[in-house]
């Protein structure tokens, strides 16, 4: 393994897990956010600390981010006491957050400007890949960099796609989105509806799963069957990614009705202030239409 120092930015549901795995496979890394409780879960793992991205920047090779949205990153990257502050040249940043594709490749250019290069890495999975590194990893940036970090990329994830130019990688997960955001947000009105009919929840569950209506979130739906909503892919990131794809179908002049009537529905489960629960908590906008709670029968 290469001796280098992996800076990572944005310990949360993702990062954290990520940082701790890059640990665990024995890559040296020093970390950075703004709560110091997750900073000091990675320190206890063996991690080193930085008091600003522009210290981890001047000290690390690699850095990563996995933060909220676009416009943290692009303060995080560019702005005071920011990654481009103490990057050099001949480094690496990676973005693995969700963001919109412009801010990615303006944050490209940025870099470039200091003689550094840019990836964007966004990530499919959850929480427990993002630990186990098993996530799907959407790779957009130039080839041959790309194999300069195939070290990390491969800790990270197993499965990999490179996309193309800078921006591809985080396009091609706005699409993704689209479908597994929209998905997400049927399911609850699907399970409602179901509900609402007096059919067994658990039941149907089990019929959409043994044909074409079965998907990756129907594995996981007996969580909401028990009422459990602890985040892992919360609302309000289900909720930013839909608008991201608003966003991309509207520059294209692309259709996007199905996904805009997700998007609908769940910035309606963020007036209910469901933001901080997990995405499945969308299932609680049709309940209060109907009156109907899904929920596991005896
Ligand atoms: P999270 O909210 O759990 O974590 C975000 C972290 O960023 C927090 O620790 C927060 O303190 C930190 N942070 C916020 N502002 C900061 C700043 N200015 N400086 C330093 N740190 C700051 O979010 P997450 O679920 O880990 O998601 C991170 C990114 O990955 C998002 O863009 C999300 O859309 C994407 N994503 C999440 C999942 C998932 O299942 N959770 C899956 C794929 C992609």
């Amino acid at each position: 393994m290469p001796d280098r120092t992996i800076g990572y930015i944005g310990l949360g549901h993702m990062g954290g897990g990520m940082a701790a795995n890059l640990l665990a496979k024995g890559h040296s890394v020093m970390v950075y956010d703004l709560d110091g409780a997750a900073v000091q879960r990675l320190v206890d793992q063996g991690a080193s600390s930085a008091k600003s991205p522009k210290d981890l920047a001047a000290a690390c090779d690699i850095i990563i981010t996995s933060l909220p949205n676009s416009k943290i990153v692009e303060q995080v990257a560019t702005g005071p006491n920011g990654i481009t502050e103490g990057i050099t040249s001949g480094k690496t940043y990676i973005d693995m957050s969700t963001i919109d594709p412009d801010t990615t490749r303006r944050v490209g250019e940025a870099m470039k400007s200091k003689g550094a290069e840019m990836l964007d890495v966004p990530v499919g999975k959850g929480p427990p890949q993002a630990a186990d590194g098993t996530l799907t990893l959407m790779i957009g940036g130039d080839a041959a960099v790309v194999e300069s970090c195939k070290d990390v990329l491969d800790t990270l994830g197993n499965e990999q796609f490179y996309c193309g130019t800078l921006g591809t990688g985080i396009t091609t997960k706005i699409v993704n989105n689209l479908v597994s955001c929209t998905v997400a947000t049927l399911l609850g009105e699907a399970f409602t509806m179901g509900s609402a009919a007096g059919l067994n929840p658990s039941n149907l569950l089990e019929v959409m799963q043994s044909t074409a209506a079965g998907t990756a979130h129907g594995k996981m739906y007996d969580k909401v069957l028990d009422r459990d909503f602890e985040p892992g892919f919360k609302v309000a990131l289900s909720h930013k990614d839909l608008g991201l794809a608003s966003q991309l179908a509207a520059s294209l002049g692309a259709t996007n009705l199905i996904g805009s009537a997700a998007y609908q529905i769940q910035t309606m489960a963020m007036g209910m202030g469901l933001g901080n629960e997990n995405q499945t908590a969308v299932v609680k906008v049709p309940e209060e239409v109907t009156g109907i709670e899904v929920r596991k029968v005896d």
